[in-house]
């Protein structure tokens, strides 16, 4: 929920008078919760609502649009193309269909990409500017620039001119943009990501036919592997159910995440094609625009704003129950009434503890069948599965519920008051529900996806290759070796995914294609041990006591997994993080406490520190190495500079295996690198990879992807024999964790053949 939102709903609830609180706070159910909630909503907070929108405004601006070509321009004239791309393609999300500048600006991104030498996108632009109605007189500009791509390209001229005259005329006369409804153009977007291709017709979800959905009252619904799974075995392959990209507008100096992906599929959409109505929103393809219009976007784009402002919970909520359609969300309601504290799945579950989910003749152990589409055969469709999530109504406190209440409110009151109401709506749910009564179903809804998602929302995540953007961003050529980031990009519900149960120490790993979700065994799964993935306290980063506190404050439940059971009982685990501290008198490692301070362990000294203190100057290194990357490229003196000078503080600060230590050496690695000195990168990386085998394990993922940069730089540094060791320990982890068809695996593989056609003792050359 967004921060200035929330705060408006805190202070209308404070607004509420003592007695009617905590009469709230005994209402049972989601229907009656949202009612309240309805009825505290007033002409007031409709003003409210008004100028949040406007703050968070989605409509094109042409003078936005003209503003963003100046600074393009200035930018091209720099020669600083990426940049240029970049503000182009923000251009365009406020041209206008009907406007003449659109065909100026893609024109125009087709000159920067050309300078790229970027020769098919380049192409694409030119496409879209013509059909844009570029201006005739200037046309041969652009007309050069196509016969200049085809040839760097190696197109014979006529093959492709006949083709793209083609399309020219197809299109001319309609004029693809200026219907209301996006027109669909596959047959000329010849770059569509296969994602996008795929998207259509992709199954929603598979899952391994080796594991099989139980429940009991103790672990509710779980999986369990009914035979030995294999180590890197696909157990789960699944499409969101709906996903809605986090914006990040001003909270990154590089590309923002919604000018990055695609805003359907999620895919890289650098060039992406606006939405034809809002300046938000834009696409991978024309064939994205298309179903995100068709699905949802057609409502979600007339709240535009308002969806902004309140946070990526309401829109995801929102999104849910328009790609599920009110038909089925009203189908889910009636099949689970009279029992709001539970959905009735989980209500029966509880209560009978012998209780099988599902239709007569099913035992309680059932088998997912890849041929029903992946869909749980317990008789529950994928949106059935998600509507009976727990939404722990119980347990959520009355401010909470009031939150997400009060959104939900927001959100019905501002469909009605633009009319959309009744477009939301099949005919035959006309006939069956009185008209006041739609608002309300809507309203309930969203109100119990905003309260699940708070337990069962799925971060996605791309590993972005951070180096190459800030370097070719400030224009310096490219990076060396990648410097790989753990980006969190959209929200996501996955009916699938959702039924897995936490442990600290998970047997699984996830992975990310666009909006689909892998899950792997990272590890030999006996038949009938349970299935289990990570919601984020992983036992490698918090102590055990950080994550029982974490779990039970988000998920209301007291982890009782492998990992915690031994810590608990001192077997191993890892310290708490403040033993990690070392005393700033006597150099001697710190205690934990439950107070704000901690104290030496040193009786002798017994100097005392605040825990707020050593987070601030942990923070102080970290973003000392950050300014020390930005420098790396331009000023590498500098960067060494501050680098040892973390080193220093680091050394005084922190025991030797403190994760930050390995941070610092993996930076300076960067800064050799960058210095194309490969044996001195290779010796600082070889150390990162040390601590982390340290932190989080000989099989763990995090070594897999340090490896993989060992590689980089070895390759980089002809090194062949440890190279091809180093790619072969890579290939291995990675391989379990993210597949084989991961971008890291392909690369490995790539290294490792063109390292294969080497002599082994190549001379280190600089
Ligand atoms: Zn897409
Ligand atoms: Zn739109
Ligand atoms: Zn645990
Ligand atoms: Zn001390």
């Amino acid at each position: 929920m967004d921060a200035e939102w929330r705060r408006y709903c805190g202070s209308r609830w404070q607004g509420i008078d003592e007695q009617e609180r905590r009469g709230f706070g005994h209402i049972p159910g989601i229907r009656e919760s949202f009612r309240f909630c309805q009825r505290k909503l007033g002409s007031k907070d409709e003003a409210v609502f008004e100028q949040l929108s406007a703050h968070c405004s989605t409509q094109k601006d042409p003078k936005a649009e003209l503003d963003f070509k100046q600074q393009g321009n200035a930018r091209f004239k720099a020669k600083d193309y990426i940049q240029a791309v970049a503000l182009y393609s923000k251009g365009l999300r406020h041209s206008s269909t009907q406007s003449p500048q659109a065909a100026v600006l893609y024109a125009n991104r087709s000159a920067a990409l050309y300078h790229l030498q970027r020769y098919q996108e380049c192409l694409a632009d030119i496409r879209r500017a013509q059909e844009h109605n570029y201006p005739r007189e200037l046309e041969h500009k652009i007309l050069a620039r196509h016969a200049s791509c085809l040839h760097h390209l190696g197109v014979p001229d006529g093959a492709y001119d006949k083709r793209s005259r083609g399309n020219l005329s197809d299109g001319g006369g309609q004029g693809p943009c200026s219907t209301a409804l996006p027109s669909i153009q596959t047959h000329s977007e010849s770059q569509d990501p296969p994602s996008a291709r795929g998207k259509a017709s992709a199954v929603p979800g598979e899952v391994s036919p080796s594991i099989a959905l139980h429940s009991d009252t103790s672990r509710g619904r779980h999986m369990i592997a009914t035979e030995e799974l294999r180590p890197g075995e696909v157990l789960i392959q699944e499409e969101a159910f709906a996903a809605v990209l986090i914006p990040e507008e001003g909270r990154r100096e590089s590309l923002p995440n919604e000018d990055l992906h695609c805003h359907h599929c999620l895919g890289q959409a650098e060039l992406s094609l606006p939405c034809l109505s809002c300046s938000f929103s834009s696409y991978c393809s024309e064939l994205c625009r298309h179903h995100a219009w068709q699905q949802y976007h057609w409502l979600e784009c007339r709240l535009g704003g308002l969806l902004l402002a309140l946070g990526t919970f309401a829109h995801l909520a929102l999104r849910t129950v328009l790609v599920a359609g009110m038909q089925e969300v009203e189908r889910a309601q009636r099949l689970g009434s009279g029992s709001d504290w539970w959905p009735s799945e989980e209500q029966s579950k509880r209560e009978d503890p012998k209780h099988t989910i599902g239709q007569a003749g099913c035992s309680g152990t059932e088998r997912f069948s890849g041929a029903s589409g992946g869909m749980p055969r317990d008789g529950l469709s994928r949106y059935q599965t998600i509507h009976s999530l727990l939404t722990h109504m119980e347990q959520q406190k009355p401010k909470h519920r009031f939150l997400c209440g009060f959104t939900a409110a927001a959100v019905c009151c501002e469909i009605k008051r633009r009319g959309l109401e009744l477009q939301m709506v099949s005919e035959e749910l006309e006939t069956q529900s009185a008209q006041g009564q739609r608002l309300s179903i809507l309203g309930e809804a969203l109100l119990r996806h905003m309260l699940q998602l708070e337990c069962n929302a799925q971060a996605i995540t791309v590993v972005r290759d951070t180096a190459s953007a800030t370097c070719s961003v400030a224009g310096v050529g490219n990076s060396h070796v990648a410097e790989m980031e753990q980006v969190r990009i959209a929200t996501a519900f996955y009916s699938g995914v959702s039924l897995l149960n936490h442990s600290c120490h998970p047997n699984t790993s996830i992975t990310f294609r666009n909006t689909s979700i892998n899950v792997r065994a990272s590890q030999r799964i006996p038949a009938g041990q349970e299935v289990l993935h990570c919601y984020g306290p992983h036992w490698s980063r918090m102590s055990v006591k950080e994550r029982q506190r974490a779990l039970s404050l988000q998920y209301f439940f007291q982890c009782r997994c492998t990992a915690c059971v031994s810590e608990e009982n001192k077997e191993a685990g890892m310290d708490s993080l403040v033993c990690q501290f070392l005393c700033s008198r006597c150099g001697v490692t710190l205690q934990d406490s439950e107070e704000a301070h901690c104290t030496c362990s040193n009786s002798c000294c017994g100097h005392m520190v605040s825990k707020q203190s050593l987070i601030q100057q942990v923070q102080e290194i970290r973003s000392q190495m950050g300014n020390a990357r930005g420098l790396s490229a331009g000023h590498p003196d500098e960067a060494f500079r501050l680098l040892s000078k973390c080193q220093r503080v680091a050394q005084n600060l922190l025991s030797s295996h403190h994760p930050v230590q390995g941070e610092i050496e993996d930076c300076l690695a960067q800064v050799y690198a960058s210095q194309a000195d490969w044996t001195a990168a290779a010796r600082h990386l070889g150390m990162s990879c040390d601590l982390v085998r340290i932190q989080f394990g000989d099989r763990s993922v995090e070594l897999g992807k340090q490896l993989f940069k060992l590689a980089q730089i070895l390759f980089n540094g002809h090194v062949v024999d440890e190279a091809l060791s180093v790619i072969e320990q890579a290939e291995c982890l990675l391989s379990l964790h993210c597949g084989a068809e991961h971008e890291m695996m392909i690369e490995l593989s790539e290294m490792k053949s063109c390292l294969q056609t080497l002599p082994s003792q190549f001379p280190v050359s600089p």
